[in-house]
Order: structure tokens, then C-alpha cells, then sequence
């Protein structure tokens, strides 16, 4: 992504989080408003209004019944999220849907300016988006008892911010119609709230973080580029002796960390996942040990080599006769099918 004049990338999201906020309250202030206020999710809903929701499935009139629902799924919301949220929650907490699209469509995710504790990243966007990029404002919470605190290096601080619970908001529309609701009965909310009850979209209340915020969440746990930024920043903070400060982004320094951003991809994975794929790592360890790899010339020639590439993807082509017993005894033991073990021999 080519990174504008900073200033301009600032105003662009002032102004898209102004319009949303705009746009918000006329639709409040419809007499067609279509939004399903706090008070009506209480009880109050007059079924007059004819809104629907399409929680179990299809779209249908809101009943009684419902609103005892919505209700359930705020409370439980509530439940999970008592005491904030941090970096490492949010992708643990985010939909599979979601984790995808960050990992395949999201290239950069840069920090672009801060002051004090709320830091503003911008994003690509994804390729079905008509916007350009996105912007992913996040507030700190501890960033003023990291910055007051003269028991560390800045550095330090840094790390230990960036780990506390934090507030969060994106400009796209998945947030908007998605999760916004969710971030606000959460409490980890960082811009406009939203207190209509997303009975379309996102009526059992599931998720909690567009793909842009995942990326974010994935730079503010693990890269170095947030840590630079947060450390930068708490070190004005320190020397301004009043844990307040503010910090840019250079235009060069953008296009430097977008670049050095685009050259790898980062991996967004729940602690679940992690765990799994330590697991499936150290399977694919023992079954390598134990099975005994049938023998490969030691110089492949050229027609060896274009055949077995034109061989590899054809799944249905695995011959799972010369499995010797030992490799069927693992395969029993992890329960695998012979096909399974002899794809990860494969892989
Ligand atoms: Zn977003």
C-alpha cells in the first residue's frame, strides 16, 4: 500500500469515524428506524414495528421469546468479558472466518500516530473492499501506569503495556454491523457505542473482531515494529514528566514498516490453534522417526523431479500399499487412516 502524507491518513479516518457517527444518529432519528434499542431489548418493543432477525436462521418477526434470548447472549458477552480484553483474548475470542480472511488479505498493519495511550493503525483493505484501507484505533489502558512507572526501561514498559487489557475500533463495516454492539456491552469499546442489538447480523452475538483488528492484535502481541512505537512513545511520556505524550509516524518510516510488513505474512492463530499445531508438529515428528522413508536417488534428474511435481497434488494417487507395519502401528496409535499418514509422509 502506498502510505499518503500521515496527516492525510489521519484526517481520512477523523472523517470516516465522524460519518459514522453521523450516519448513525439519523438512523436513530428515522420515524422508520429499524434499530433495536436498549430499552427494547429490555422489554419494551412494541411488535408493531414488524423487526425481524434471523436468529436461528432465517429472517423472521422478532417474539417475546427473542428478546429473552438477546438478552441471554448479553449476559453471557458480559460474563466472558468482565475485566477487559487484551491483544492475545481478541484473536482467541475472533471467529475462524475471521482469522482467515486476516491472514490471506491483511499485508500491513501500521502504527501511525498515538497520543498517550490511544495509537491509530492503518491497514490495507481487503480486495472486495471500495475503500482503500482501513483505520484500527487502539486505547491502552495501562499506558498511564506504564509511563508513571519509574521501575523499568521504557522498552520494558512497552512490553508490559502492550499486554494489558485494551479498548479497540475499526471504520469498516463487519465491525460496524458485527461487532461494534458486542465491543460496547463488552466494555472494550474505544469509539462510537453501539447500543442497537444486531438482530440481522450477528444475533447470537459471535465474535468479536474484524480480520483489520486481528492483524492489529497479531502486531500488538508479537512485532517488533508496535513494540518500537509503544517504546518511542512511553520514553516522551518518561520525559515529559507527566506520562502524557504524543508520537508520529514518519511518511518514510510508514512505507518502511508496510514494506518490511509485506515481505512476510503473519500467521493469526488462537491459542487453541497453536496448540494444535504444536501437537500435529510433534505427530508429524514421530511418524517421520518411525517410519522409514522409502529411499530417493540422490540425484534426482529432471524428469524424476517434473514427474514427482505433477504427482504431488493428486490426493486420490496415494498408494497406501507400501505402508510398512511400523508406520501402521502409528497410524493406529494416532488414529490416522493410512491415507492420513501417508500424506504427512508426504508433506
Ligand atoms: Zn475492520
Amino acid at each position: 500500500m502506498a502510505v499518503n502524507k500521515i496527516s492525510s491518513l489521519l484526517g481520512e479516518a477523523t472523517k470516516n469515524f465522524k460519518s459514522d457517527a453521523a450516519q448513525r444518529k439519523a438512523a436513530a432519528e428515522s420515524p422508520h428506524s429499524i434499530i433495536l434499542h436498549t430499552n427494547d431489548v429490555k422489554g419494551e418493543y412494541d411488535s408493531g414495528r414488524a423487526l425481524t432477525t434471523t436468529l436461528g436462521g432465517i429472517n423472521r418477526p422478532i417474539t417475546r421469546d427473542d428478546l429473552e434470548t438477546f438478552r441471554q447472549n448479553i449476559k453471557t458477552v458480559q460474563k466472558v468479558f468482565k475485566g477487559g480484553i487484551k491483544a492475545r483474548q481478541v484473536l482467541d475470542m475472533s471467529l475462524e472466518i475471521d482469522r482467515k480472511r486476516a491472514r490471506t488479505e491483511i499485508r500491513m498493519a501500521v502504527p501511525i500516530s498515538a497520543k498517550n495511550g490511544m495509537v491509530r493503525f492503518a491497514t490495507n483493505a481487503g480486495p472486495d473492499s471500495k475503500a482503500a484501507r482501513h483505520h484500527v484505533n487502539v486505547e491502552f489502558l495501562s499506558f498511564g501506569a506504564g509511563a508513571a512507572s519509574g521501575r523499568d526501561t521504557a522498552q520494558k514498559m512497552a512490553n508490559w503495556v502492550r499486554k494489558q487489557p485494551l479498548k479497540f475500533d475499526c471504520d469498516c463495516g463487519r465491525h460496524k454491523f458485527w461487532f461494534r454492539y458486542i465491543s460496547t456491552i463488552g466494555d472494550f469499546n474505544a469509539g462510537r457505542p453501539e447500543t442497537g442489538f444486531p438482530k440481522i447480523r450477528n444475533p447470537g452475538l459471535h465474535g468479536v473482531a474484524c480480520k483489520h483488528v486481528l492483524r492489529v492484535m497479531a502486531e500488538v502481541e508479537a512485532s517488533g515494529i508496535v513494540l518500537g512505537f509503544l517504546t518511542k512513545l512511553i520514553g516522551k511520556a518518561q520525559d515529559d514528566d507527566n506520562a502524557r505524550a504524543v508520537h508520529k509516524t514518519t511518511v518514510k518510516e510508514a512505507e518502511a514498516l508496510a514494506k518490511q510488513q509485506d515481505k512476510r505474512t503473519r500467521d493469526i492463530k488462537t491459542t487453541d490453534t497453536r496448540a494444535q499445531a504444536r501437537e500435529a508438529a510433534k505427530q508429524r515428528k514421530a511418524l517421520s522417526e518411525a517410519a522409514k522413508p522409502v529411499p530417493v536417488p540422490k540425484k534426482a534428474t529432471a524428469s524424476t523431479r517434473r514427474n514427482a511435481s505433477q504427482a504431488a497434488p493428486k490426493k486420490a494417487s496415494i498408494n497406501t500399499s507400501s505402508l510398512t507395519p511400523g508406520q501402521i502401528a502409528m497410524a493406529k496409535q494416532f488414529g490416522m487412516t493410512p491415507e492420513q499418514v501417508m500424506a504427512l509422509i508426504a508433506a
